[in-house]
């Protein structure tokens, strides 16, 4: 299958009450066994690539591996631009290939966000590619941006209203109390919050930071209307820790593999809970794809 849009397996997911998880990808092997165990699980998937990924690996090496990936695939997969800190950089990865951007206007007015987030959908679905937006502050340590928590604006769902209005994105990020890394206290999330937006406008909505906020709580913002779900650092944490256990247990290991196999395993082994915590397992519909 080719790389697709993420409007519909949203829109789907949005009225069937279930979450596509978006897992970013650092690597190939991040890349392998988030495909892999979405396949075996029947998922649709997005891969999220940040722009310190596309400096890291470079822009040629992340389009081969996302395409290799998908196409040998039966599930549909996107590839996504995570937080496109400018108009720019979400031109530059639509000509590379992404099926599918973030542009993260919530450091600008609301005024300016709209307009920035416009001028990207107007140039993005003139060439079938779909847009998330964010709307109010999402507090945490993201891309070596940090939001601490007394800046942290959640949005109304008037302001949202608006902002949908006159953008028309096709997901839509959220403030609700989530913060990106880890906590270290427990997150208290807004289900009030996500509940309004989500009655009051069509679009499916986006949570970010949901990394060790308690699963009950993911269960419960799903029903209140939260469409996606981004992971990043679980899979990080999970990848990182499998690949130092065996380094200290071993010291004479030369050959690569033998640790980054290991750190794959433990990012299959995350990507699986999540599929299921989020549900999305067996909603592979392709046939609602190519409406
Ligand atoms: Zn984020």
């Amino acid at each position: 299958m080719t790389l697709l849009p993420m409007t519909d397996m949203l829109l789907k997911a949005k009225k069937e009450k279930y979450a596509v998880p978006q897992f970013n990808i650092i690597n190939m092997e991040f890349t392998q066994a988030i495909v892999e165990v979405s396949t075996e699980e029947n998922s649709p998937v997005i891969l999220g690539v940040g722009e310190p990924t596309i400096k890291y690996m470079g822009m040629d090496y992340v389009m081969a591996i996302a395409e290799a990936a998908a196409k040998n695939s039966s599930i549909p997969i996107s590839l996504h631009l995570d937080h496109g800190s400018s108009f720019e950089v979400v031109m530059q990865c639509i000509r590379a290939g992404f099926s599918s951007v973030m542009i993260d206007g919530s450091k600008y007015s609301f005024d300016e966000n709209i307009s920035l987030t416009k001028k990207v959908v107007e140039s993005a679905h003139s060439v079938g590619v779909s847009v998330e937006a964010e709307l109010g502050t999402i507090g945490g340590t993201e891309d070596n941006l940090h939001v601490h928590e007394k800046d942290v604006i959640l949005p109304s769902s008037d302001e949202a209203i608006e902002f949908w209005n006159n953008t028309r994105v096709d997901a839509l990020a959220v403030a609700v109390g989530t913060a990106h890394g880890m906590y270290k206290i427990e997150p208290n999330i807004r289900f009030d919050v996500i509940s309004d937006i989500s009655n009051s406008i069509p679009v499916p909505l986006v949570l970010h930071g949901g990394s060790g906020v308690p699963d009950q709580d993911i269960k419960r913002a799903i029903e209140c209307g939260i469409s996606k779900i981004n992971v990043n650092t679980e899979n990080q944490v999970a990848f990182s820790n499998a690949v130092r256990k065996i380094i200290n247990s071993h010291d004479d290991i030369q050959d690569s593999r033998l640790f980054l196999r290991q750190g794959r395993e433990a990012v299959k082994e995350m990507v699986r809970s999540k599929i299921r915590l989020f549900n999305s397992i067996n909603k592979n519909n392709s046939s609602l794809l190519n409406i």
